[in-house]
């Protein structure tokens, strides 16, 4: 059999921990016999960064702006017991915050669906895609507990020393003030990359704030979402047959919980938040969600919405049996596959695709699936693999 033939690179960034061993697993089973495989390689696992003092995580992220296409696997953000833990030099940042940073992207997190694991809401038949806008409000707001009596106000001092002054709140007595911030480009790039998602994977897109109560803040992004909409994409959603609905968070809410899916809800950051926590664990498991970084001029990063599954790495280093659930890892290629298909035009890379996810929804529809599955499936008689076996089973349905 010949392999599929690929011309572009994806970048492909490597990871840590549990994931790092699904990963290798999952390229030699599923990848490797079947396409021949073109990437560029970087190992975001913390040693190699802790090496590099970070460097290969933005040369990671400027290769995908330049390539156009990444697959990133699972790393450690670390914290005070991973420095000393790893010997770091120093509490490296986020990789998926640099990432996002130099890509100025937005992270759009769809559940996979299968039969057997049921959406705690009745009528959700297809996923619903949250897109949330990761720059500032409340993540990057100033507080300040307000001690006793006295005037606050917002005071904005122009480059020229003009003050403009807005009163919030004349205390009587004790209380607690926050000032929070967001940027026009910030927003305008989350509209591009929002509006540009949907249009790549025809999805209504949604999108809601308070703006009957914020009449300036969320009425900004409102407005802005607007009229990008109207000067850049009518017509393209026209042509699509999708559609742009905007309207206040309370009433989307209500809306989502009596809809089927199968749209994109664009999120301000707080509210995407919250929401993709709400949508990942009503329908089923963390486990179950991808993950995909969308930069407003067209770079996609595709990854598993979980973690490194810490506590299944200690138990593999002692030689103890894991079952790992791959799925969102093995969505997380297969998602870039299919996009390096569609922009280099090989349609057999992209069909190649389509049949990685059939096997592996086949697969566990059929019953073999890993034990955190297991724990919440409707189907009986269920076999419960490991994490090696789960990934041979889907290579034999392939
Ligand atoms: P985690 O997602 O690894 O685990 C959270 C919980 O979900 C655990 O109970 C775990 O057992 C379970 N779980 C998650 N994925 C699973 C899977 N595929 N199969 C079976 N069970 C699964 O998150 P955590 O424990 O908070 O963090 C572990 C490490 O991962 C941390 O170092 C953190 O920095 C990192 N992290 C990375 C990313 C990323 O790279 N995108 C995201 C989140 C956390």
């Amino acid at each position: 059999m010949s392999k599929i033939a690929m011309k572009t690179p994806l970048v492909e960034m490597d990871g840590d921990e549990m994931t790092r061993i699904l990963w290798k697993l999952i390229k030699e089973e599923l990848i490797l016999p079947f396409v021949d495989l073109k990437t560029e390689y970087y190992d975001l696992g913390l040693q190699k960064r802790n090496e590099t003092d970070d460097k290969i995580t933005v040369d990671s992220a400027l290769a995908t702006k330049k390539y156009g296409v990444a697959v990133k696997c699972a790393t450690i953000t670390p914290n005070a017991a991973r420095v000393k833990e790893y010997n770091l030099k120093e509490m490296w940042k986020s990789p998926n915050g640099t990432i996002r940073a130099i890509l100025d992207g937005t992270v759009f997190r769809a559940p996979i669906i299968v039969k057997g694991i049921e959406p705690n809401v009745r009528t959700w038949k297809k996923p619903i895609t949250i897109a949330r806008h990761a720059y500032g409000d409340v993540y990057k707001a100033t507080e300040m507990k307000v001690p006793g009596a006295g005037r606050a106000e917002l005071v904005f001092t122009d480059e020229n020393g003009n003050e403009t002054r807005e009163l919030i709140h004349e205390f009587k007595g004790s209380g607690v003030l926050q000032g929070m911030h967001n940027l026009t480009s910030s927003i305008e790039s989350f509209a591009r990359s929002c509006f540009a998602y949907a249009l790549d994977t025809k999805q209504d897109l949604w999108f809601a704030t308070k703006d009957t109560i914020s009449k300036k803040y969320d009425h900004t992004f409102k407005d802005i979402m607007q009229e990008i909409f109207d000067a850049e994409y009518a017509d393209k959603f026209k042509e699509a047959g999708i559609t742009y609905f905007y309207t206040l968070i309370d009433d989307a809410v209500a809306r989502v919980m009596k809809s089927e899916g199968g749209y994109i809800w664009a999120c301000k950051n707080y509210d995407g938040d919250v929401m993709s926590d709400m949508i990942s664990s009503a329908f089923g498991s963390l486990a179950m969600m991808t993950s995909v970084l969308v930069s407003p001029d067209g770079c996609y990063e595709y990854e598993a919405a979980h973690g490194t599954v810490q506590r299944h790495y200690y138990k593999h280093l002692k030689g103890e049996e894991t079952s790992t659930n791959s799925v969102a890892t093995i969505f997380a290629w297969s998602g870039a596959l299919r996009k390096r298909g569609e922009l280099d035009n090989l349609p057999e890379l992209m069909a190649f695709a389509d049949k990685l996810e059939a096997a592996t929804i086949a697969t566990i529809e059929e019953g073999k699936m890993t034990k955190d599955l297991a724990l919440i499936t409707t189907l009986e008689n269920v076999t419960v693999l490991n994490s090696a076996d789960f990934i041979r089973a889907i290579r034999e349905k392939l």
